[in-house]
């Protein structure tokens, strides 16, 4: 059992289940380290359930911030139109948005807060010197504040 298995079962009481295929897992953890030491950003995409999303697609997107891309990740807005024609031509849910922390934790910053949507889930990866080292998941609750998700990989030996 990882450690990530140990984490999510101690401190995720209810909440939401994301269970993301090996693919868009690849996707995401790919775009992660290889954009390290900069932020990267992306969408997913899949099936909304009762209180399980599936994902099955991920997109990369460009780190539109400009200056230092360390700390801060910026999607374009036409980005967005894109994910949703995405969406609409492969009849997929548009369900978050990922972003990598460099050197940090996966716990969203103020910042993180103060810019997610409801709805949307959102997926942190935390790389360390290029590796990845943890990969989490939070949700808007109705006071606006983050909720965790129990993350559920497909691709168990691709992870910490
Ligand atoms: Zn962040």
């Amino acid at each position: 059992m990882s450690s990530k298995e140990i984490d999510t079962k101690n401190e995720i009481a209810n909440s939401f289940v994301l269970e993301i295929n090996a693919a868009a897992q690849e996707v995401i953890i790919a775009d992660g380290e290889r954009s390290f030491p900069d932020e990267c950003c992306g969408f997913f995409f899949g099936k909304e359930g009762e209180e399980r999303r599936i994902i099955t697609h991920a997109l990369e997107v460009v780190n539109n911030k400009e200056g230092d891309k360390r700390r801060r990740f910026e999607i374009h807005p036409s980005d967005y139109m894109k994910a949703e024609k995405f969406s609409l031509v492969n009849e997929l849910d548009f369900l978050g948005v990922y972003h990598s922390h460099p050197n940090h934790p996966a716990i969203p910053s103020e910042h993180d807060r103060i810019v997610a949507l409801p709805f949307f889930s959102y997926i942190i990866i935390s790389v360390y010197e290029g590796k990845l080292a943890d990969f989490r998941s939070y949700r808007l609750n109705e006071e606006r504040q983050f909720e965790e998700e129990e993350v559920v990989l497909e691709n168990k030996s691709k992870t910490i």
